[in-house]
């Protein structure tokens, strides 16, 4: 039985485990892909620090930190279900491999994903074009002709934010309106360098081969098809955490957020949670790696209470 089993091997992972196993506690780690998201991140320049790097390179570096540690790092392994603890039995995760851990308090860190377009085009430019994320990305497109696709707030959000750095911004949306709060759209709407694009329904990210040219679509209204040439395409109809396996044990919002106080607490006591798949605002890696160190210190917190070593 672990004293801490976390759940996710992202920045919040790493950083609950090497704050877990600095107390000396039985530290193990489940994840199914050790990096998370930083895996699919090519550069990376707001990590604070360090002006550059690469998303490789900085979950190789937080793999190495956590296993210089007596750390049990159990890769390429998904969590399926969470057990409560109950009549002084520990916490059990089910794996999907059929084993069960089990642990005196759990941290879940177990990251999201950003919804697809599912366009042709969309994979292949992943990275060398196409981007969901505009604090990190937006930079790269300083001065040139961007996509938003999707009018809610994070579309609109990032189309506002993008439209102070890059040259021009279309934001197209499925829908004959935005969906986005109406501050936000007048804010929008007052910007002189953004064109909205109602009931537009993409199609296809194109490219050169090497990089994006353009963002093809059908007008909905009319049925015709229609390219615009840009260089950039950010995808914002949403980020989906990975809490499907926690569905009915834990208090999640609508949306599937993982619900945590401000020192990680889920509506379980002895399990917290941390990063992405949490309910704590703007989703980033040096906010990840906060939010698992808190979560460490919280449940190291618990557990005193518990009369645990
Ligand atoms: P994640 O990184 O999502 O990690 C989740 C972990 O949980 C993974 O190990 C995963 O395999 C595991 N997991 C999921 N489900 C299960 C399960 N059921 N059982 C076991 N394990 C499971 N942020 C920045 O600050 N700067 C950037 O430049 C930047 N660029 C980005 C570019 C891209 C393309 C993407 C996708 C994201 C980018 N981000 C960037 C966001 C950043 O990567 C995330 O905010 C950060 O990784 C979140 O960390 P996390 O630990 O909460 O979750």
């Amino acid at each position: 039985t672990y004293d801490v089993l976390v759940v996710g091997g992202g920045p919040a992972g790493a950083a609950a485990a090497v704050y877990s196993a600095r107390k000396g506690i039985r530290t193990g780690v489940v994840a199914e892909r050790f990096g998370g998201q930083v895996q699919d991140t090519m550069a990376i320049e707001n990590f604070i620090s360090i002006k550059e790097t690469e998303g490789p390179k900085l979950a190789a570096a937080l793999e190495e930190h956590v296993k210089s540690y007596d750390v049990d790092v159990m890769d390429t392994q998904r969590a399926a279900r969470l057990v409560p603890a109950k009549d002084g039995q520990p916490f059990a995760v089910e794996l999907e491999s059929g084993a069960t851990l089990t642990a005196k308090s759990v941290i879940i860190s177990t990251g999201a994903r950003w919804r697809q377009v599912g366009v042709p085009g969309e994979d292949e430019y992943r990275n060398r074009g196409v981007a969901y994320c505009p604090h990190c990305d937006g930079p790269l497109f300083k001065g040139k002709h961007v996509a938003v696709i999707g009018g809610g707030n994070s579309g609109v959000e990032a189309a506002i934010d993008l439209a102070g750095i890059v040259g021009k911004v279309t934001l197209f949306e499925f829908a004959d309106t935005l969906r986005a709060d109406a501050v936000l759209q007048r804010k929008l709407h007052s910007l002189p360098n953004v064109t909205v694009i109602t009931e537009a329904q993409t199609t296809e990210i194109t490219g050169d081969g090497q990089k994006v040219n353009g963002l093809s679509y059908t007008e909905r209204a009319t049925g015709e098809s229609k390219h615009v040439a840009l260089e950039g395409v950010f995808v914002q109809i949403g980020l989906v955490p990975n809490s499907g396996w926690l569905k009915d044990t834990l208090e999640l919002t609508p949306q599937g957020e993982i619900v945590i106080d401000n020192r990680g607490q889920t509506s379980i006591p002895g399990v917290f949670a941390a990063g992405d798949v949490t309910t704590v605002p703007y989703k980033q890696i040096v906010i990840a790696l906060g939010e698992g160190a808190k979560a460490s210190l919280a449940s190291f917190d618990y557990l005193i209470r518990q009369g645990s070593e």
